[in-house]
């Protein structure tokens, strides 16, 4: 399945709920969290609905690549300076509750609400 029309995510990449964007390509797309733990708080999210890392296969490792590689330039263009933080929930005890894989991207000067 390319999109999950009850996934909110795929909604967000069909522009069907609004976010704010940071990046978008033919692959994926950036926005920021609706409720940030740090001062900048993105999500980096394939554009095809995989669920979670449990889903990634090899095939797919030219896309998480492609989204990783975006982190260093997206955190300078949004003024962090001072090091980020990648996490990936995956699953109920990873404690996932969107199921669509994403990354958390986090930065900005401490203290954090979380992470
Ligand atoms: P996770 O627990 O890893 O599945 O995290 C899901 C993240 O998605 C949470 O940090 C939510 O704040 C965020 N989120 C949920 N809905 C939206 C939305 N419509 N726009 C932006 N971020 C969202
Ligand atoms: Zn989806």
């Amino acid at each position: 399945m390319s999109a999950d029309p009850n996934c909110i995510f795929c909604r967000i990449v069909a522009g069907q709920i609004p976010s704010r964007k940071v990046h978008e390509d033919e692959h994926m797309l950036a926005f920021h969290d609706i409720n940030p733990w740090a001062p900048v708080h993105i999500l980096l999210i394939p554009k095809l609905h995989i669920v979670s890392m449990s889903d990634v296969q090899l095939e797919h490792a030219g896309l998480i690549g492609h989204m990783m590689a975006q982190s260093p330039r997206l955190m300078r263009e949004l003024g962090v300076t001072n090091g980020f933080r990648h996490v990936i929930n995956t699953g109920e005890d990873g404690r996932q509750e969107v199921m669509h894989l994403h990354i958390h991207l986090m930065g900005g000067p401490r203290p954090w609400s979380k992470g």
